[in-house]
């Protein structure tokens, strides 16, 4: 009986390491369709050849999957609307994904990064409850700059 209990334990510890290492890693492996975060079991890996034999077009392939690598990943649900020969709604390729920054732009401080944004918002942000939580009260204010006049007026 001691025996068994012990080996229950030791599986038990076995266990909780491989969860608490899993949740220490996070979320990293990336869709090809909609570039969201998922942990590896939640991932699928094709190649090309694998999703032309579902009855897939080459051409639809291309479109669909926006990260190009020679292995594609999908989530679930692109899973599942890639197979009925559909675009899933967040996919990059809906122009989701984010432009690539200018090197030039890639250098600028954050007093730079505002003085040259085409628009400033203003929001309050207060603690919530009795948590002390932050949160956003009230409405968010986007002002328009003139990008122009800013830059004109430096020295
Ligand atoms: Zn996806």
């Amino acid at each position: 009986m001691h025996n068994t209990r012990d080996k229950y334990k030791n599986n038990f510890d076995a266990m909780k390491s491989n969860y608490e290492s899993k949740i220490k890693e996070g979320p990293t492996d990336i869709c090809s369709c909609c570039g969201g975060l998922w942990f590896a079991y939640s991932i699928r890996e094709y190649t090309v050849e694998m999703l032309v034999k579902k009855g897939l077009k080459k051409e639809f392939i291309d479109t669909v999957c926006y990260l190009k690598h020679a292995i594609i990943e999908l989530c679930a649900t692109c899973r599942k609307d890639i197979m009925s020969n559909k675009i899933t709604n967040l996919a990059l390729s809906n122009g989701l994904a984010f432009y690539e920054i200018p090197d030039c732009l890639k250098i600028l401080t954050e007093l730079e990064e505002r003085l040259i944004s085409p628009r400033i918002p203003f929001m309050v942000i207060r603690t919530l409850g009795f948590s002390k939580q932050f949160g956003l009260k009230g409405n968010l204010v986007n002002v328009p700059m003139n990008v122009d006049t800013n830059v004109s007026i430096l020295p």
